[in-house]
């Protein structure tokens, strides 16, 4: 038997199609749109409004499965990180950062959510926790749009900001990628603009381009880690099939295709990639495309023998970038730990439960 869709799953012009398929006219397909999307229901039972008869075919034909939140870390008003569990078995998580005062005002009403992409990772990127379990399999659509409804659920809140920072490489995971992308930003959807979407990639150049010419205004952000061949390939094994100048090159070809500035993510590593040489070549390719510059002091991974510079090193390294004339953050504050650190808490989670495969 074939698989079921998921109504999580479906773009609207799917629905209908679905719809004419069952005989039922297109405002039945509107009105569990409407349950799905914005009354937000968890049941097929609970979509009231629609004949019972037709509650039971749609039971038939669709799946509706839904993750359940089995984990939270975090409290209210910090950054909270939300374990869900799939249906599978496997985790996943997702994190939610309220906006920080000092960075956007006491008034800023911005709320990120930060979204994994994949069960692990397949990259392995040498600091990365995500990347330690290696890769299990991709989410789907359904399973990438849950975290948002679910997560929104937990803090009563709406997230008005979306990050595909979690777990994964999103652009590894198109064709259910770019289907969430149309949920996540239709009307009839979840209705989050597209320019407050990023992309984060460690870089697959082939998918950078296909995504510059995706029609609608989402925003990226490249995983670059070190602004030369040899120290990014010490720590990124996806530099030895797409090297830095390849990778520059599709960045270009990325702004001639699109408005937003691109963001370059530079964590930092003692020993590793700080040295103030790197910081120079960094600002050299940064400003060729005109990308502002996320500096981040490493997160200590459990298992992991990386560290963190010190904060000193770390300002030197903004302030070359900064003197040169690149726009550069760097955040000190303990408060943001947990925020780049996806895919600890499923790790310490599938270590409990003994699933390591
Ligand atoms: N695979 C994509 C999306 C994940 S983004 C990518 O790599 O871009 C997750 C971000 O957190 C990446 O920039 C990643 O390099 C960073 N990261 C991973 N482990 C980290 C750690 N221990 N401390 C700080 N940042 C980390
Ligand atoms: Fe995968 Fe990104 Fe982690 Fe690298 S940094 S292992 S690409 S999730």
């Amino acid at each position: 038997m074939a698989t079921k869709h998921h109504l999580r799953s479906l773009t609207r012009d799917e629905f209908l199609a679905e719809f004419k398929e069952l005989g039922q006219p297109a405002y039945r397909a509107d009105q569990v749109l409407d349950w799905v999307w914005k009354k937000r229901v968890d049941s097929i039972d609970g979509m009231t409004n629609l004949p019972a008869k037709l509650r039971e075919a749609l039971k038939e034909k669709f799946d509706f499965t839904l993750p359940i939140h089995t984990r939270t870390q975090g409290s209210v008003d910090t950054t909270r990180k939300f374990l869900f569990k799939l249906h599978d078995g496997r985790f996943v998580e997702c994190v939610l950062i309220p906006a920080s005062p000092a960075l956007y005002g006491e008034k800023s009403d911005r709320l990120t959510l930060c979204v994994s992409s994949q069960v692990g990772c397949a990259f392995g990127c040498k600091f990365c926790a995500s990347g330690l379990l290696g890769f299990t399999r991709n989410l789907s659509a359904a399973e990438i749009t849950s975290q948002i409804l679910l997560a929104e659920e937990i803090a009563g809140a709406r997230v008005n900001n979306l990050v595909f920072m979690g777990m994964g490489e999103p652009l590894a995971n198109w064709p259910n990628l770019s289907k969430a992308i149309e949920l996540i930003t239709s009307d009839w959807g979840i209705g989050i603009g597209a320019r407050h979407l990023t992309i984060s990639t460690s870089g697959l150049v082939p998918q950078i381009r296909k995504l510059a010419d995706h029609p609608r205004q989402i925003r990226l952000a490249i995983s670059l880690h070190g602004a030369t061949d040899e120290v990014r390939s010490q720590i990124m094994p996806v530099n030895e099939r797409w090297q830095v100048d390849e990778l520059f090159e599709a960045l270009r070809y990325w702004n001639s295709r699109k408005k937003q500035h691109l963001t370059l993510e530079y964590i930092l590593i003692e020993g590793i990639n700080d040295d103030l040489e790197q910081a120079r070549i960094l600002a050299k390719r940064a400003k060729g495309i005109r990308a502002k510059v996320n500096l981040i002091p490493y997160n200590k991974v459990e298992g992991l023998p990386w560290k963190r510079p010190s904060d000193s090193r770390c300002r030197q390294f903004r302030d070359i970038l900064q003197s040169a004339g690149v726009s550069a953050t760097l955040r000190l504050e303990k408060g943001h730990d947990i925020e780049a650190a996806c895919g600890q808490l499923r790790l310490q989670e599938e270590n409990k439960v003994g699933e390591l495969s």
